[in-house]
């Protein structure tokens, strides 16, 4: 995926928003087969978030905003993507603006994310060999697979046209 792929795939900002966000450097660096998303926050406006998956073989970009963590929280949350339970502190809400119209009338999805937007790295970390579960590749398999379905409900979601 290059810059200019990544520019283009946002569905749910305008065209001049796209090609004002920080895309992270060193993209032709990055090992794509070890992620089911990139992710990241604007250094400027640390609020700002972006997620770029595929939907089929296309590229698509869905434009986030970190809520401000609410007063009283549970110690632990889920990520609803990769759905690994963790201290709260390591996972925020985050709201997308619906694509479209929707969208611009101000209809957004919420939805609980690792606050690293690291989902990929947490499903590949394999787990220990147990009786109930003897080998850890599988679990990671099934892991990736939730993961990028999930990934496939949220961009769905957030698409309104
Ligand atoms: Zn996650």
């Amino acid at each position: 995926m290059s810059e200019i792929d990544i520019r283009t795939s946002f569905m749910n900002c305008s065209k001049g928003e796209a090609f004002r966000i920080m895309v992270p450097a060193g993209l032709e660096h990055l090992d794509w087969d070890r992620r089911d998303y990139l992710g990241w926050h604007d250094p400027k406006a640390p609020q700002r978030a972006y997620l770029v998956t595929w939907r089929g073989d296309e590229p698509v970009g869905i434009v986030l905003r970190r809520a401000d963590p609410a007063a009283a929280r549970a110690r632990f949350q889920m990520c609803s993507l990769c759905q690994t339970p963790q201290p709260s502190d390591n996972v925020a809400l985050y709201v997308a603006p619906r694509s479209g119209d929707a969208g611009r009338n101000g209809n957004t999805i919420g939805t609980y994310l690792c606050a690293g937007l690291n989902c990929s790295a947490h499903v590949r970390v394999a787990p220990p060999v147990s009786e109930i579960q003897p080998d850890p590749a599988v679990v990671v398999e099934t892991k990736i697979a939730g993961l990028k379905s999930r990934l496939d409900g949220f961009v769905a979601k957030v698409d309104s046209v």
